[in-house]
C-alpha cells in the first residue's frame, strides 16, 4: 500500500539505521526467488507470506518480462515493527528501497476497518461475517495477506524502471497487478480481495476529510491511514472493473507506456490522454469518473 519514494530524507535515515540490524534479529529463510527475513517465531506465516510472494514474482516475470534486481521481504511480528518499517503504523503493507514489508500478527489497524463498516453499513456487516469470519471474529488478516503481492509489484515497477507520474496512478498500478494475479492464480481469493473494498469504496467520501485524486497527491503522506484505507478500497474496486473489463492488458500497457519514459512534466488531462493513446483507457477513466 505505502511505498515511500515521495517520503524523504527522513525515511531514508530510518531505512539505514533498520538495515545495518537485520542480520542479527531476523531469521532468514531460504528456497525463494528472493531474500526473506521473519520475527522470530513468526516463521510459519512468513513461509505462507512468502509461497504466495513466490508465485505472483513468476506471474509477474512473465507479465512485465522484467525482474527486480533484488528484494527482501520482512515478515514481522508487533514487537519488531518499529526497527523495520518505515511506516509507523503496525499492520500497513510497504514497500521502500527494495524491502516488502508485511505484519505476521492481527492488529488494531486491521480491526478498524471492520469498525468502520459497523458503524457505517451495518447491512454490509453480514457479508462481512460471511467473507471474513473465524471462529465468531471478523478476521482481515486473510484480506491483508494477499497485499504482499501489491508490494511485490510495485517493487517491479519500480526496479524495472517504470516511472509513474502520479501517486494515484502507483497505487493502481499495484492494485492491478495484485487483481490480475489473484484472478489467474487464486480465483477463491476473489470474494477476500474484494468484499471489504467494495463496502468501503460505496461508503460517502464527502464524509472524509480527503477524497479527491488531488488530495490523495497532496496528502499521501499525511492522511490518517482509514482515509488512506478507503482511497485503497476505491483503487481495489476500480482494480477489478479495469480486470473485468480488458483482463490484464491494461496493466501491462502502463508498464510499457512508462518504461523508460520521461512524464514527470504532464499536466493532469495530458497524463490521461497519453494513457488512452497507449491501450490504458481503461486506467484513465478510473480518474475521470472519480468523486469530484
Ligand atoms: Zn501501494
Amino acid at each position: 500500500m505505502i511505498h515511500s519514494n515521495f517520503r524523504g530524507l527522513f525515511v531514508s535515515v530510518l531505512l539505514c539505521v533498520a538495515t545495518s540490524a537485520h542480520a542479527a534479529a531476523l531469521v532468514p529463510i531460504q528456497g525463494y526467488s528472493f531474500t526473506v527475513l521473519s520475527s522470530v517465531g513468526q516463521e510459519a506465516k512468513a513461509r505462507e507470506l512468502a509461497d504466495r510472494c513466490e508465485k505472483a514474482f513468476q506471474y509477474f516475470v512473465g507479465l512485465y518480462k522484467s525482474k527486480p534486481a533484488k528484494i527482501s521481504l520482512l515478515a514481522l511480528s508487533k514487537s519488531d515493527w518499529s526497527q523495520y518499517s518505515v511506516y509507523p503504523a503496525y499492520g500497513m503493507p510497504n514497500y521502500a528501497n527494495g524491502e516488502l514489508t508485511v505484519a505476521t500478527e492481527s492488529n488494531d489497524l486491521w480491526d478498524s476497518f471492520v469498525e468502520i463498516i459497523r458503524q457505517n453499513a451495518p447491512e454490509a456487516y453480514k457479508v462481512m461475517e460471511q467473507v471474513y469470519g473465524r471462529s465468531g471474529k471478523i478476521e482481515m488478516s486473510q484480506f491483508f495477506d494477499l497485499l504482499v503481492v501489491h508490494e511485490l509489484a510495485h517493487s517491479f515497477q519500480e526496479q524495472g524502471g517504470v516511472r509513474l507520474p502520479r501517486l494515484w496512478l502507483n497505487e493502481l498500478f499495484a492494485n492491478l497487478s495484485l487483481h490480475s494475479y489473484i484472478s489467474e492464480n487464486e480465483p477463491a481469493q476473489l470474494p477476500v480481495l474484494l468484499t471489504a473494498p467494495a463496502i468501503l469504496a460505496g461508503m460517502d467520501p464527502n464524509m472524509l476529510p480527503f477524497h479527491t485524486l488531488s488530495d490523495f497527491e497532496g496528502h499521501y503522506s499525511d492522511m490518517d491511514p482509514q482515509n488512506y484505507g478507503w482511497y485503497q478500497a476505491k483503487f481495489h474496486s476500480a482494480a477489478a472493473q479495469v480486470y473485468d473489463a480488458a483482463g490484464a492488458s491494461p496493466a501491462q500497457a502502463v508498464w510499457s507506456a512508462f518504461l523508460n519514459h520521461n512524464s514527470s512534466t504532464m499536466q493532469d488531462n495530458e497524463l490521461l490522454v497519453f494513457l488512452e493513446s497507449r491501450g490504458a483507457g481503461k486506467v484513465a477513466e478510473v480518474a475521470r469518473t472519480w468523486p469530484k
